[in-house]
């Protein structure tokens, strides 16, 4: 089961107690320590007699990004107002990934991945490291520019109003790219039952995530933006962070 990101940041005490838990012990294996690490996950156990839920485990996540741009700008004013088109670079990405997993408490035990719900909710966390979800958003950031919008004739146009159109764009690109995720999420529960089902193919059906005909199966809003990222061998290719 899946949530949207959350609004909030994880609270540092839930994250400090988690440290203090026995999640990642040296007994961990490999698969495990690795997405625990660059998922940012942070392991919470219920009581699910006294706090009953639809479904037993839940995995939400919470997806930063941060950019720098250049940007030169320039308006011309006519008929129908004031017409400004905007060239920027959008640079230096970074991202901040946290996932929280929560799971009934009995399965808060030095053996917890050896289950198949926590192996499940774990697909999950996976894709949020897939890394070609980042090569979706470098590559519709990098092609951005250039952005022109129609304002009032007499809008005032200087660098806040122009950081707040390129913000609105960088936006536009990433809820895309979140809601493609999420939808995925979405499906992976409907393919699996929520983990109660093996996927037949495991490999075939990670690696065929992000492709051409799932982003069109979602409607993907910038495909032909994506259409050469999708075709190249690094895209392709890309090692899958998959168990
Ligand atoms: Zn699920």
């Amino acid at each position: 089961m899946v949530f949207r990101p959350a609004s909030q940041p994880i609270h540092a005490a839930i994250i400090a107690w988690i440290l203090s838990n026995q999640a990642a012990s040296a007994e961990t294996p490999e698969y495990f320590r690795r997405v625990i690490d660059e998922a940012g996950v942070s392991l919470v156990f219920y009581d699910p007699v006294r706090e009953p839920r639809v479904h037993r485990g839940y995995t939400a996540f919470r997806l930063d990004m941060f950019y720098d741009a250049s940007f030169q700008y320039r308006w011309e004013d006519g008929a129908a107002g004031r017409r400004v088109t905007i060239q920027t670079e959008i640079g230096n990405l970074r991202y901040r990934i946290s996932n929280r997993v929560e799971l009934p408490q009995y399965l808060d035990r030095d053996d917890w991945w050896n289950n198949s719900l926590v192996r499940h909710e774990f697909d999950h966390v996976a894709m949020t490291v897939d890394p070609r979800v980042r090569m979706l958003f470098e590559h519709l950031c990098r092609n951005i520019s250039p952005i022109t919008r129609r304002l009032p004739r007499a809008a005032p146009v200087n660098d806040a109003v122009i950081k707040a159109i390129i913000q609105e764009e960088v936006e536009r690109r990433y809820n895309a790219v979140i809601d493609l995720l999420i939808a995925n999420e979405h499906a992976l529960d409907a393919a699996t039952g929520h983990g109660s089902r093996r996927l037949a193919d495991r490999a075939a059906y990670f690696r065929s995530l992000l492709l051409e005909p799932n982003l069109k199966e979602h409607d993907f809003p910038f495909l032909a933006e994506v259409k050469d990222l999708l075709q190249t061998k690094a895209y392709q290719e890309a090692p899958l962070p998959y168990q």
